[in-house]
């Protein structure tokens, strides 16, 4: 029933202790926000869910659709449907961000896909985004915006539909127009996508358009509180100390 349940997870990064025992249950169809300050922990925890093998598990458990993947390499979590969007994402010259969605398409499906197909609908998703058309037969990244990269790792989001999107401060750098797109993109993941959605954010501007249903502040490489969408708007008012004594 549950799609990823975290128990007391334990990370080092190089030999240091960054994660000291999180937990966390998300559920199919499910948001959960997570906030908390700088160099607390929170791309961490992103990484090690992801399987990145400089974030090493030194104890606790990882477990996703009801499978024990704790010491599952990256692109295996990748064919389970486990999605991590970068908060800089690498430029890939050589490789078009149209050809790089269909490889990763062909990689999770192990079928090939047509190409009248996929440019139909990788074409109407970019319509959603907002994107130029022209970008998609561009190298991917390569001298993208700020913008421009995070919408095209939302066009990875809606081309791909993973089980489970965790998206590391998606919003940052963006303008006002930039992140209202971004969020109008999360909320088309949410409504055809029923998957589960982890959200690392500084900002609830990201939040405009969609439901949140848990949210948990990391302070220290803990969660330290979990509350509902409301804990949003008091970590707004009050701040992470105030809200978490
Ligand atoms: P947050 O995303 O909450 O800002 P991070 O997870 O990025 O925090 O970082 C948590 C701590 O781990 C920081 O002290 C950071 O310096 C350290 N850290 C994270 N990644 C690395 C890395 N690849 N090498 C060395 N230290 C790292
Ligand atoms: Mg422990
Ligand atoms: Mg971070």
């Amino acid at each position: 029933k549950h799609l990823l349940t975290v128990k007391d997870l334990h990370v080092n990064v190089e030999d240091k202790e960054i994660l000291h025992g999180v937990d966390l249950t998300i559920n199919k169809g499910e948001t959960h926000v997570l906030m908390g300050p700088n160099g607390t922990g929170k791309s961490t925890l992103g990484y090690a869910l992801m399987g990145n093998p400089r974030y090493s598990v030194t104890e606790g458990e990882i477990w996703f659709q009801g499978k024990n993947i704790t010491e599952e390499a990256v692109n295996e979590r990748a064919k389970d449907g486990i999605f991590l969007s970068f908060q800089n994402p690498l430029e890939v010259p050589g490789v078009t961000l149209s050809a790089f969605i269909r490889s990763a398409l062909e990689q999770k499906t192990g079928k090939r896909i047509r190409l009248w197909d996929f440019k139909k609908e990788l074409a109407r998703t970019m319509e959603i985004l907002q994107m130029d058309p022209s970008y998609a037969e561009r190298d991917l990244n390569v001298g993208f915006s700020g913008g421009e990269k995070k919408k095209a790792e939302i066009l990875q989001l809606l081309m791909l539909k993973p089980s489970l999107a965790i998206l590391d401060e998606t919003d940052s750098g963006l303008d006002v127009d930039a992140v209202r797109t971004v969020s109008r993109g999360i909320e088309e993941y949410q409504k055809n996508c029923d998957g589960g959605l982890l959200i690392i954010t500084h900002s609830t501007r990201i939040l405009e358009y969609l439901s949140v249903d848990d949210t948990h502040v990391m302070v220290e490489g803990k969660i330290v509180k979990t509350g509902d969408a409301s804990l949003v708007d008091e970590i707004n008012e009050k701040g992470f100390k105030e809200v978490t004594l």
